[in-house]
């Protein structure tokens, strides 16, 4: 049996894994069994980027709410017919709870019918192969791969196949989905699933769809990769207008959305995990009249989108009101705001802000600004055993870098000259053997000036014992992801005296030169 979690663990990012983790543990203390199901599947299998996360169990899991709101999980809403919550995982990883189940179609244009099922049965009622599998995290089976319709073998063969001949006329939303999905991953429809697609179309099933798959589907776009080219694939098969009947693709800003998923990717490219779904709604509908635009959110199962697109300009203007204010009168300040800052709202201002100052800022922010990070003297800190291992490390290494920035360090000797202060005293030397009578302590003897050796050595100027390897993207990481920096800085002790070079809000931790790492030798030479 191929080891699905394997793959699983090397797909996921991080946040995703740990998310799978938290859901996992939670499953287990209630006692419901745990499927990552859906698309989450399909995508760690085809190498595609995994999107979400869609889990299943065999329970009711609103059930769960409370345990995964004290778990620091964001609750952006339930759909109460089908018993799913719609999570935001720490990290920001969106995710689905579903309950298993069976859906029956008893009348065409009607909501099915839902009772709790098995997951195989679960799996039945699904759109495509490719998306009717479940890798199970439970005990005892952790990693085994339910795929009842050979899901893998067609994602082998790039074909999307629906699971029955009536997927198309109970489910006319499958339409949506199906050019939704071959648009993304330029993957055809298998031979009769094309047919009954095409007959589901002249006989105009689509009359049947129920509103709240319209809005799941319209809350679908926002996580596209590549939404223009998906926007333009739904209006090709008419479908756009079923999400709405006055969006075309002529209502969408093309450039905004070519400028926003390039700014994005550079975002990504910085370390930055950033949703760029808000944004991509604003400008899918950009010339949608209001009116119409509250019509599209109103159908959206997830509060979490609809919020952050309704406030997305209103949060945008506070942050370029703030960068055009004393809080980022100079680059250090600016790189703490921007630091600070929500990803997604850079995002959105790099793409929209007219104003020069407010796109200048953020540009150096991206950009200019990255590169003085490279004249941080990482070797020459290494030497003076100004390490990540000290405290104070973090601290140090940021204020040199805001010195920097705002070019109150011009030249390699100034930061140098402000550094070493902050160089910790060298190691003391360890203390010589014990000696006493008899033959045994005649060997340690014999063996001793050899082993003190490098002691002596690793006193001479630069020629310190081997320090532990610096950490050169101290800074870089603690900027990229605010609450490492937060934690890294709460831990770097206060400062005593500042160097007179630049006075600053860094401080040496202790004066060196003062201390010096004697005492331990003359002690003993006394006692002998
Ligand atoms: P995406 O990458 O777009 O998120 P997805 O497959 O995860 O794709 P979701 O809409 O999140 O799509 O749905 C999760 C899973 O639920 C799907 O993979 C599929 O198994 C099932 N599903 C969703 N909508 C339908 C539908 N209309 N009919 C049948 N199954 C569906």
């Amino acid at each position: 049996m191929a080891d699905y979690i394997y793959t699983m663990e090397i797909r996921l990012t991080p946040d995703q894994l740990k998310g799978v983790n938290l859901v996992q543990e939670i499953a287990r203390a209630a006692g419901v069994t745990l499927y990552l199901t859906g698309g989450a599947i399909r995508d760690i299998i085809s190498g595609f980027t995994i999107r979400d996360l869609d889990f299943t169990v065999q329970g009711n899991p609103l059930k769960l709410q409370k345990d995964f709101e004290r778990a620091g999980a964001q609750i952006a809403g339930h759909d109460e017919d089908v018993r799913t919550l719609f999570l935001v995982l720490p990290g920001n990883v969106r995710a689905e709870i579903g309950m298993s189940r069976t859906e029956e179609y008893e009348k065409v244009g009607k909501a099915p019918v839902i009772t709790p099922a098995s997951i195989q049965e679960d799996l039945r009622r699904r759109d495509f192969t490719v998306n009717a599998m479940a890798l199970s995290l439970n005990e005892g089976s952790r990693g085994l791969l339910l795929d009842p319709f050979n899901g893998v073998a067609d994602i082998e063969a790039k074909l999307l196949r629906i699971l029955h001949n009536y997927s198309f006329v109970e489910d006319p939303s499958r339409l949506i989905r199906a050019a939704r999905f071959a648009a993304r991953f330029h993957w055809p429809l298998e031979e009769r699933t094309q047919q009954r697609y095409d007959a589901a179309k002249e006989n105009n099933y689509m009359e049947h769809i129920l509103r709240g798959a319209v809005g799941h589907e319209i809350a679908q776009l926002a996580h596209e990769d590549d939404p223009l080219s998906v926007i333009r694939a739904l209006e090709k098969e008419d479908w756009l207008k079923v999400l709405h009947p006055h969006w075309s693709s002529a209502k969408v800003d093309a450039n905004g959305i070519a400028l926003l998923m390039k700014t994005r990717q550079q975002l990504v490219d910085l370390g930055y995990t950033v949703d760029p779904s808000a944004a991509v709604m604003h400008f899918l509908t950009a010339k949608l009249s209001d009116k119409d635009i509250s019509d599209l959110r109103r159908q959206i199962p997830r509060k979490d989108l609809i919020e952050s697109w309704r406030d997305i300009e209103d949060h945008a203007k506070d942050l370029a009101k703030r960068l055009m204010g004393k809080e980022a009168a100079t680059p250090s300040r600016t790189w703490n705001l921007l630091s600070a800052a929500r990803p997604e709202m850079i995002l959105f201002l790099a793409v929209t802000s007219r104003h020069q100052t407010v796109a200048g800022k953020i540009k150096n922010f991206l950009t200019k600004w990255r590169q003085v990070q490279q004249r941080i003297p990482l070797p020459e800190m290494t030497e003076l055993l100004i390490t990540p291992t000290l405290p104070e490390y973090p601290k140090i290494a940021r204020d040199v870098f805001m010195l920097l920035l705002d070019g109150r360090l011009r030249s390699h000797t100034e930061t140098l000259k402000f550094l070493k202060p902050f160089a910790p005293p060298p190691p003391p030397p360890p203390p010589p053997p014990r000696r006493g009578r008899g033959p045994k302590a005649a060997a340690v003897a014999a063996v001793a000036p050899a082993a003190a050796a490098p002691v002596k050595a690793g006193k001479g100027k630069g020629k310190a014992a081997p320090a532990p390897a610096a950490a050169p993207a101290v800074v870089a990481k603690s900027e990229a992801k605010p609450e490492a920096k937060a934690k890294a800085e709460a831990k770097a002790k206060p400062a005593k005296a500042a160097p007179k070079a630049v006075k600053s809000a860094a401080k040496p931790a202790a004066k060196p030169a003062a201390k010096k790492p004697a005492p331990v030798k003359k002690a003993k030479r006394k006692k002998r």
